[in-house]
């Protein structure tokens, strides 16, 4: 069972669990981390449960290249079925949050105790030629049968209604952020704004648009006495940040770079109510307004989650000596107005626990942010 290199992989995802475009999305991703390059993704197909009651199914079939054995590529997909919540119940079919199969491995015939190349009930099913169908591979020959994908199609015995999608999947997480071209990146202090954009910034070939925090006069005056220093405080980074994005983002919709950002103006906003009296902030929330309307949105508003305890540890870690005596309370309060803000906030936004995850030290922690965040470009 060597490997030709022109040996063309392909197999069947399906879902009928839980959010089947996300765990179709996510095991794509893993596919390509985990097996080889994802060349192409048919369209995703609606269709029935076949052999059992349950919901019905989102199915679709790629194409992969890989240097992996076909009894390595099944193993690497059973590990990516099992850490995307598939449960096998026994004999018999049943509703799965992920099942992927691998229907043919270049021109190989292989019987084997655990592996059947090319999937025997491949030409009975649908939901798995007529994918195979977009993958541009109508002459490509069955290895056994001899029959060609195309012949194979006609005399398909499957009538069940098969439902095209009109959304496409992403081959991998590098065509999603490929296609942002604003990205602002929110949290509390200590989040890991900063790293995050930054690393994002040097992989997909972005102009950073960082926030110049040192250059603010009254913040180590605030920390001291907060009461006294909060409203030049607001009123200074409010300006600072909307002259910087003013300066540095293009005009809306002229855009012909990427721009990643570790902040959003709505940053100064939810900083000054916590720290503002009501009616210093009723004044702040008016000029606030005016800037914002003149700026343009991001594509995506990434909010990173993230307890208390952890931002903590981070803020202690990184050892700005006025960042020494924030609160947990404060903290709190902090990541309770991003809640709400986020709640209301009308344009594209994802919210994503990270406390969880360690991504700035844990290369699988910054992947799987990245999956997520990709995972919710690829339906939009
Ligand atoms: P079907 O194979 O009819 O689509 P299924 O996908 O529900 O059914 P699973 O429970 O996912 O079946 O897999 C049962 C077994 O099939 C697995 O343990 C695996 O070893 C074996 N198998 C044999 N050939 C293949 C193949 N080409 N792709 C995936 N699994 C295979
Ligand atoms: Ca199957
Ligand atoms: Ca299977």
């Amino acid at each position: 069972m060597n490997k030709n290199a022109s040996d063309r992989i392909f197999i069947s995802v399906g879902s009928n669990q839980g959010d089947r475009w996300a765990h179709l999305q996510r095991s794509i991703f893993r596919i390509e981390a985990e097996i080889g390059p994802v060349l192409q993704c048919s369209r995703v197909y609606e269709n029935p449960a076949q052999g059992f009651e349950g919901d019905s199914f989102y199915n679709c079939c790629i194409e992969v290249s890989s240097s992996f054995s076909p009894l390595e590529v099944l193993h690497r997909l059973q590990q990516i079925e099992h850490s995307g919540g598939r449960e096998r119940t026994g004999q018999g079919y049943s509703s799965r949050t992920i099942d992927l199969d691998l229907l043919l491995y270049g021109q190989q015939s292989i019987l084997e105790a655990e592996l059947t190349v090319p999937h025997p009930r491949m030409e009975e099913r649908g939901f798995v030629i007529y994918p195979l169908l977009d993958l541009g591979i109508a002459k490509l020959k069955h290895p056994v049968s001899g029959k060609s994908i195309q012949q194979l199609a006609e005399r398909c015995p499957d009538e069940q209604p098969l439902i095209p999608l009109k959304n496409r999947l992403l081959c991998s997480v590098n065509e999603a952020f490929s296609r942002l071209d604003y990205l602002a990146i929110e949290g509390n202090i200590g989040v890991g704004k900063t790293s995050l954009a930054t690393r994002l910034g040097a992989e997909h070939n972005a102009r950073l648009l960082l926030e110049r925090f040192e250059e603010n006069a009254f913040l180590p005056s605030f920390y001291k006495d907060p009461q006294r220093y909060a409203f030049p405080l607001e009123m200074s980074f409010l300006a600072d940040r909307f002259q910087q994005l003013q300066e540095q983002l293009p005009q809306k919709s002229l855009f012909c770079e990427r721009v990643f950002s570790d902040y959003h103006l709505s940053k100064s906003l939810l900083f000054a109510q916590v720290t503002l009296e009501a009616d210093e902030l009723r004044l702040y929330k008016k000029l606030y307004e005016l800037m914002q309307l003149s700026l343009p949105q991001p594509q995506l508003y990434l909010f990173l989650q993230q307890n208390p305890e952890r931002l903590l540890e981070n803020i202690k870690q990184r050892g700005r000596p006025y960042e020494q005596n924030i609160q947990a309370d404060y903290l709190r309060r902090v990541e309770e107005g991003y809640k709400l803000f986020m709640q209301q906030y009308p344009h594209p936004k994802l919210v994503v626990d990270v406390s969880e995850l360690d991504f700035v030290q844990k290369t699988e922690d910054y992947q799987s942010l990245l999956e997520e965040v990709a995972v919710f470009l690829s339906r939009n």
